[in-house]
């Protein structure tokens, strides 16, 4: 089938990538010139672990391209994807300005019919606001349809390939039968292609991260109680996780969750209950327990080393969880000014989000390993569990650091070996 995938960040990458990958003429476009240059050289300018060797591939084959020319891509497809991004606007809201461009490029150059899919996180109803942009201009035949994404940046090439399930929401059987027709070689048992109404479509997206972000800061509420009263949270989520009706996933507790979905989701989500007289009670929790969980660990900073003010802390971990480059919302940026606030002085590691995090934060020392950034440390942080940090040369660590103190904010240290090597240690609801 001819695609066109409209706007080439992490999920229209991996998007059109994979659907080149299986037998697709795929066009990737996006407005941003930098980006397609790079990519046309078949350098991708995101961390996706797989991405780089598959662009390669499918770009030598020539099922994939990519291009700035909107236009011509829309006019070309049969099936157009909408993939641009939906950030918060100053309301908490997803801002629909990208998502209103492409309308209106589609618009403009719509010749034929087309299945118009919109794979952006985007409040309920957006796909009928699309349409009636379209066809304000556009008096032929064309559907609109939503196709929410679900894929884990650092997963995403698995997540596309053996996916839970993928989410159709259309309101005509020729739409079904072409988006059918794109995704049954993914189609497994257990793992259904699931097609339903647009607005059912656009909700589960919202509900799905929403519920994900409960789970989180739910364990992250029991961590507190268990730290309270000396238990040990690895333990309750473990007995309560092999619960089939809840399952493991998603109960780990920690510094709360950061990146570019949930934050903004859970937002999003909220607003969109207010407009139609709804007070998500519940979300709202999710939400504040969410802000205390990811400076939480300020305080256990203080215990170990007294006053933070000129005191040499080492952070282990920028991005906002590993196998990704992605700082959007990172709970290390939080921690971060927290303690340059307190006057600290901050050397940190990180394998692959460095670059992206000295354009958010310029003074602190980016380290050259994770060892350097030990140099005369007070104290180590561990904000984000990169494989990288999980067996560490404790003997080297201890002739680097000035103190042995380590607060670990992801439980990837156990206690008892934490002791042994003489280090006062910290961590999570233990
Ligand atoms: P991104 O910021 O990485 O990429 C968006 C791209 O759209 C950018 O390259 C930008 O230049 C391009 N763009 C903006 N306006 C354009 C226009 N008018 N024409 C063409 N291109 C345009 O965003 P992302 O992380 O890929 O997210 C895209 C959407 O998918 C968002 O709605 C997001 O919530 C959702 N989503 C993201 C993830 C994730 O893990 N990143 C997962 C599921 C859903």
């Amino acid at each position: 089938m001819n695609v066109a995938v409209v706007g080439t960040g992490y999920v229209g990458l991996v998007l059109g990538t994979s659907l080149a990958n299986l037998g697709n003429n795929v066009r990737c476009v996006d407005i941003d010139k930098k980006k397609i240059d790079m990519l046309k050289k078949g350098k991708v300018p995101i961390y996706e672990p797989g991405l780089e060797e598959m662009v390669e591939t499918n770009l030598k084959s020539g099922t994939l391209q990519f291009s700035n020319d909107v236009a011509k891509a829309i006019q070309d497809s049969q099936i157009i994807f909408l993939a641009v991004g939906t950030p918060p606007n100053k309301y908490n809201q997803a801002d629909l300005s990208a998502v209103d461009a492409v309308a209106n490029t589609i618009a403009e150059n719509i010749n034929e019919y087309k299945v118009i899919v919109n794979k952006s996180t985007v409040p309920v109803g957006t796909a009928y606001r699309i349409k009636e942009i379209i066809s304000k201009r556009y008096k032929g035949e064309f559907d609109v349809a939503s196709n929410p994404e679900f894929m884990r940046e650092g997963k995403a090439l698995r997540d596309f390939n053996i996916p839970d399930r993928v989410v159709i929401g259309v309101e005509s059987d020729k739409a079904r039968d072409i988006l059918y027709e794109l995704y049954k070689p993914l189609e497994r048992v257990n793992q259904p292609i699931m097609v339903t109404d647009i607005k059912s479509a656009e909700i589960i997206k919202y509900a799905s991260n929403s519920f994900l972000a409960t789970k989180i800061s739910f364990i992250n509420e029991v961590s507190q109680l268990c730290e309270a009263v000396g238990a040990d949270v690895r333990q309750v989520a473990k007995g309560v996780g092999l619960d089939k009706r809840i399952g493991p996933k998603f109960l780990q507790a920690g510094l709360g969750y950061g990146g570019s979905c949930f934050p903004k989701d859970v937002q999003a989500f909220i607003q969109t209950g207010k407009d139609n007289h709804i007070d998500f009670e519940i979300l709202n929790a999710v939400e504040s327990v969410n802000k205390k969980q990811r400076v939480s660990i300020i305080p256990k900073v203080a215990e170990l080393i007294g006053d933070i003010k000129d005191k040499n802390i080492a952070i282990w971990g920028l991005a906002f969880k590993p196998d990704t480059d992605d700082m959007r919302e990172a709970v290390s940026v939080y921690i971060i000014r927290r303690l340059l606030g307190e006057e600290a002085n901050i050397r940190a590691y990180d394998p692959i989000s460095m670059e992206n995090c000295k354009k958010i934060i310029k003074n602190i020392y980016y380290a050259k390993d994770p060892y350097d950034a030990l140099k005369d440390a007070d104290i180590l942080i561990l904000v984000t569990e990169w494989n990288v940090f999980k067996s560490p040369d404790y003997k080297r660590m201890k002739e680097l650091m000035r103190e042995y103190n380590i607060v670990d904010g992801r439980n990837i240290y156990d206690p008892q070996v934490m002791k042994k090597e003489g280090f006062k240690y910290k961590s999570v609801g233990r």
